[in-house]
């Protein structure tokens, strides 16, 4: 453990509570860069049971609320649960989705648990588990066979349903300056905290590419990951400074040094506005090669801000939150068509790449009968392949009714084999025939384009760029296929380097069989973010890169100051080094050389 200011922890007293007066640093991994100032809110999510028995009556209405949104969300849960599902369930687990959804729909049940919340001032929680449980022993008493055994039915949906009531009430007591330190939080606890109005959040698990780090980046919140030690140091209110691109959590800082930090973000803040006036001209560098610099885009809501930002329309567009973002679940057709339309409006001619739902990894969804390497197993377009009527298909005639509106660009996630792909282009002929039949406006003028995320697609590029419209390298999961370090585990984050220089002979193989056999080939990894990794990847003849939002402006700047035939000096010693550490020091001081005095404080800093 390493340390700025303040005492410094190691790693035997990392489990010793820190007084009030003493200052700590616990270092993590940077996960989304920004500095924030707040207090401490612990988030561990409590096992089901029921903490509170009565609530104050001037409560009883927020109660209400939190048990109708209880049984709505459990009612979506239960619906993705079943079409992700279907076939694992068997006849038994169907029977169980079943019982509990009908459960939910039982406007006599609901009525006893909003009675018991109206006249007897119970909390949501104890009312629900009153009225199941007076429910279960009926089950448990009866003479027949069937409904002995919808008893556990029952059990299981108690705990679903107090597990979101919990969960509920821990976000919505959540300050709006406060700094949530989790062992682990899911894409939905972050989007829900973030419409609290929290400032940053720290975990104790994850790496710079996990999935939470790139929503944190997506929504602009200062993050920390990997910060292992974080949840033994921090007590709830503890005043501290998240620095999300150091990495570092000060815990009880001196007001010196909140005072320096305030005034660090001040100074970055100062700077971004400056950089984010876009201009109409094509970003391009020292030595006048033009760039394509595109967004990667995570949210439907975040597509207004586009047009501030500049750019080249969005390079990848993650619809993953579509399904996950727990609150709304979008799966339907229409309002699929609607976000994409949005997203081929703001973009106009440069237009958006979509990618097909990739679902699995770390994009935690539980599935009935856990898998022991959810990344090595159902994921992406395997589980789009198998799940046609309610997944693929939907999202690919949505696409096409969107396409009307401007020019979108399929992608695909988890691919492997050619084979993949041929089959979603023939159901995408399939829908578009069906659209025609039913007279809906569409376009079937639809490129595309696989994800080139598993060492088997780099390895065949030859192959896939003679076979699609375009490649898009996501070096994010390359990183963790070739180098086999899971891009989520905070143990051997150490390990996971995209600029490790197996990962770049990869990334050059791709290039080339892209150029030879005009296929544009874009980046949309995380490390088309770095600004250490720019001149690498130019040099490597990449001339398309997505990046996340927040950071088009910095990439832009940054380019401007490369010239591309210095950096193909410096990917050629790249790809001969021996591993990445000697590819970062190379490159960093390559950087210090070419970037001006703005770019090299932020980086420094
Ligand atoms: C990638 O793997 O690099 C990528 C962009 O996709 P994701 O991070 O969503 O897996
Ligand atoms: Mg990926």
């Amino acid at each position: 453990m390493v340390l700025t200011e303040g005492t410094f922890m190691t790693d035997d007293q990392s489990n010793m509570s820190s007084s009030a007066s003493d200052p700590v640093v616990v270092e993590g991994i940077g996960g989304a860069p920004g500095i924030a100032i707040g207090s401490v809110h612990r988030y561990r999510l409590p096992p089901p049971e029921i903490q509170q028995r009565n609530v104050d009556p001037s409560d009883v209405e927020e109660e209400l609320q939190l048990f109708d949104d209880a049984v709505s969300r459990a009612e979506r849960e239960l619906e993705k649960t079943h079409a992700l599902a279907q076939d694992q369930l068997g006849e038994e687990g169907e029977a169980l989705l079943e019982a509990q959804t009908l459960m939910l729909q039982d406007e006599e049940v609901l009525g006893a648990v909003r009675q018991r919340i109206t006249e007897n001032h119970e909390s949501a929680a104890h009312a629900l588990s009153s009225v199941l449980r007076a429910h279960r022993r009926r089950l448990e008493e009866s003479e027949d066979d069937y409904l002995r055994e919808r008893a556990g039915d029952l059990e299981e949906l108690e705990a679903r349903l107090l597990q979101i009531l919990q969960r509920n009430r821990t976000v919505s007591t959540v300050q709006p300056n406060a700094i949530v330190v989790a062992e682990r939080l899911t894409a939905a606890d972050l989007i829900r905290f973030h419409r609290h109005g929290i400032l940053g959040c720290v975990t104790t698990k994850g790496g710079e590419t996990s999935h939470v780090s790139i929503i944190a980046r997506a929504l602009n919140l200062p993050a920390i990951v990997g910060a292992d030690t974080a949840l033994d140091v921090v007590a709830n209110g503890d005043r501290v400074i998240l620095d999300g691109r150091q990495g570092h959590l000060i815990v009880h800082p001196a007001d010196e040094i909140v005072e320096s930090y305030r005034q660090r973000r001040s100074r970055n803040e100062a700077l971004l506005k400056s950089k984010t006036e876009p201009d109409d001209h094509p970003t391009t560098t020292a030595d006048g090669e033009v760039i394509t610099v595109q967004a990667n885009v995570e949210f439907g809501e975040t597509l207004d801000s586009l047009g501030h930002l500049g750019g080249d329309g969005i390079g990848l567009m993650r619809t993953e939150m579509l399904f996950l973002s727990g609150d709304e679940m979008v799966m339907d057709e229409n309002e699929q068509a609607a976000t994409y339309r949005k997203a081929a409006e703001v973009t106009g001619t440069h237009g958006a790449t979509i990618r097909l739902l990739d679902l699995g990894g770390d994009k935690l969804f539980s599935l009935p009968g856990n898998e022991a390497n959810p990344f090595l197993g159902w994921r992406g377009i395997r589980v789009l392949l198998d799940r046609p009527e309610s997944l693929l298909r939907p999202q690919l005639r949505a696409l096409l009714r969107a396409n009307v509106h401007g020019a979108l660009r399929v992608l695909l996630p988890m691919v492997t084999q050619v084979s993949e792909v041929e089959r979603v282009r023939e159901m995408l002929a399939e829908e578009a025939r069906r659209l025609d039949t039913q007279d809906i406006a569409h376009d079937a003028d639809l490129p595309l384009g696989v994800m080139v995320e598993v060492p088997a697609v780099a390895l065949q590029a030859n192959l896939f760029a003679e076979s699609v419209d375009f490649l898009s390298i996501g070096t994010n999961d390359l990183t963790q296929y070739v180098l086999a370090v899971d891009r989520g585990n905070d143990r051997v984050a150490n390990r996971y380097d995209a600029l490790h220089p197996a990962v770049l002979h990869l990334l050059r193989r791709t290039v080339e069989a892209g150029e030879f056999a005009e296929t544009p080939v874009s980046l949309c990894g995380e490390v088309a973010s770095d600004l250490y990794a720019l001149p690498v990847l130019l040099g490597l003849g990449l001339r398309r890169l997505s990046v996340s939002m927040p950071s088009l402006p910095e990439v832009m700047h940054a380019i401007s100051q490369i010239s591309v035939r210095d950096a193909e000096d410096l990917a050629t010693a790249a790809l001969s080094a021996s591993d990445a550490d000697a590819v970062r020091r190379t490159t960093r001081d390559w950087c210090r050389e070419c970037y001006d005095a703005d770019l090299t404080m932020d980086l420094d800093n």
